[in-house]
């Protein structure tokens, strides 16, 4: 069904569609109680920061939870039901709060979540976004899997969503909006609050200090993979306190 609709609006939007193919997954409320069904928090607090799939213990439940397929409350019911009130358990419900928070917010500011919500606390740029990043071609295994992930999947992991919005916020000095625009088009849970305010918060004008991060994270918590395969001059490595001053110029 879903491809047959992608079939159809082949020529209907500006951007190039053709040969596009719908992400592969199942929506609707019995689908998305089988992703529920099938998901289980245990290990959720200690390996939730891991990005691939089988080294973390996220639910994507996301396209779920935005379309109103699934409710909050059902989801932090069913994992009460499955642990009770452990760590894992705590800390999952923590991030729905997340949700919740920034669909609050987005209620009473509306249409300003794409404006900066507070003067950033850096500098930042103003730049279109790079082709080669939309294409995944930057020679960065890390940013380009991210992307390839993302427009065949339509999901990225919440720990890839961060690196790539700081990559390309705080390196490529692209303007937070263009990456936020980015996202909304391709991600299947693409939410006006939850996206707006994260790359809002990557950037620095809606937080205390904007968000970046060294090699050794990534490596961390990919176990090593995609540096093992790239080639690339790593614009990540270094101290955090020499990416500081490598990007805004000092200690924050
Ligand atoms: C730059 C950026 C853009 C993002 N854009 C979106 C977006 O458009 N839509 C969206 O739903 N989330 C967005 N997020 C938040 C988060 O990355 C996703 O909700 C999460 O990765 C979804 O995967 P999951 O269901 O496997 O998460 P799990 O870890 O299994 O979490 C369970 C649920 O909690 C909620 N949740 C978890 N983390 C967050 C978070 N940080 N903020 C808000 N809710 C959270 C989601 O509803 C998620 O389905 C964004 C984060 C960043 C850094």
């Amino acid at each position: 069904m879903a491809q047959w609709l992608a079939d159809r609006l082949v020529g209907c939007y500006a951007e190039d569609r053709s040969g596009a193919k719908a992400a592969p997954v199942q929506g609707g409320r019995e689908a998305g109680l089988s992703v529920l069904r099938g998901f289980s928090v245990v290990g959720y607090a200690t390996r939730r920061n891991f990005v691939p799939g089988d080294l973390t213990t996220v639910s994507r439940l996301s396209p779920y939870l935005r379309h109103g397929m699934l409710g909050l409350a059902e989801v932090a019911e069913a994992v009460r039901a499955e642990v009770g009130r452990t760590a894992d358990a705590v800390k999952f419900w923590a991030e729905l709060g997340w949700r919740v928070f920034w669909r609050g917010l987005f209620a009473r500011l509306g249409r300003s979540v794409y404006s900066d919500l507070e003067p950033a606390k850096v500098p930042l740029g103003s730049g279109t976004m790079p082709p080669e990043v939309e294409r995944g071609e930057t020679g960065l295994v890390c940013m380009d899997e991210t992307v390839r992930e993302l427009v065949a999947t339509g999901y990225i992991h919440y720990h890839a969503r961060m690196w790539f919005a700081s990559y390309l916020v705080h390196h490529r000095k692209v303007s937070w909006r263009e990456g936020e625009r980015f996202f909304y088009r391709h991600l299947l849970d693409g939410d006006p609050a939850s996206n707006a305010l994260s790359w809002q918060w990557v950037a620095s004008t809606f937080s205390s200090k904007p968000y970046f991060f060294n090699r050794e994270n990534v490596e961390k918590y990919t176990a090593g993979r995609w540096c093992a395969r790239c080639q690339a001059r790593c614009p990540f490595d270094g101290s955090y306190s020499a990416l500081e001053t490598r990007l805004f110029g000092g200690k924050l």
